[in-house]
């Protein structure tokens, strides 16, 4: 049976001689993982749509007892490489793909994921960066119900939104000044209320205000932590993003690998 919907891709990586699997996340049919039949020898066929995050209208064949589907053609919508690139927006990129690829389960429609992953691709231009990051990871967390609650300590309940938290990589939720735990990192009240706008607001409204990569740093890394300890894993391309708020460069360096190993 063939299908049509709207999708994102997500990883490539090589299968038998000239095969591509293709991770991709659909409006309809949520995250799907198929087969590009001889994608690697006619680069024609399916031209520059399998690149990471590029948004294509996919038509696939689902095969009864196949686990993956069966690619028919990818055609293009945007692509990733339509704005400059750089090695800051890529591993960006490589951070959206990677958490949405952990994250989500496959074959479980989310259109609120691809709505978001979606929206944030349009944002994600040099200037906007950080922002793209914070407002993905704050809402991924929330959309996969990993998010605890931002507005008081989670032992005595006590408001936190005027005072800032604390959070430990090995405890859930915020702490007030009393019980937070030794080496806790603190989620200062700035950061709280640019979380509830980014709650509240689409990307579009928080674009206005300038970002750079110290702007709600400590509330990035609160989420990123979060993800991290739900998906019991480090992610490889927060490894990066964090080397690269702390250099505060954007040099072009060697890209992340976007396929998997
Ligand atoms: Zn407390």
């Amino acid at each position: 049976m063939s299908f049509t919907s709207d999708a994102i891709v997500l990883r490539t990586w090589p299968v038998n001689e000239a095969d591509l699997i293709v991770s991709f996340l659909t409006r309809d049919h949520g995250k799907l993982k198929g087969v590009a039949k001889a994608a690697m020898k006619s680069r024609r066929r399916f031209g520059g749509s399998l690149e990471m995050m590029t948004q294509v209208r996919a038509t696939f064949v689902e095969r009864p007892r196949h686990e993956l589907v069966r690619i028919d053609h990818f055609d293009l919508v945007a692509s990733p490489l339509r704005l400059p690139t750089s090695y800051a927006r890529m591993t960006a990129l490589s951070f959206f793909a990677e958490v949405v690829e952990e994250s989500l389960p496959d074959r479980n429609p989310e259109e609120v994921a691809f709505r978001l992953l979606a929206a944030v691709l349009d944002h994600s231009v040099e200037e906007r960066l950080w922002l793209a990051i914070t407002y993905f990871s704050l809402w991924m967390t929330r959309l996969m119900g990993w998010l605890p609650e931002l507005s008081h300590c989670a032992v005595c309940r006590e408001s936190l939104l005027d005072v800032g938290g604390w959070f430990h990589p090995g405890a859930d939720g915020l702490h007030c000044a009393q019980h937070r735990q030794p080496s806790s990192g603190a989620l200062v009240a700035e950061s709280l209320h640019l979380a509830q706008r980014i709650l509240r607001c689409p990307i579009a409204e928080l674009a206005a205000q300038p970002w750079s990569a110290r702007t709600a740093a400590d509330l990035r890394r609160f989420v990123i932590q979060s993800l991290e300890r739900h998906l019991e894993r480090r992610l490889r391309s927060a490894e990066a993003l964090r080397r690269m708020a702390t250099s505060g460069s954007t040099r072009v360096q060697r890209p992340v690998a976007t396929t998997l190993e």
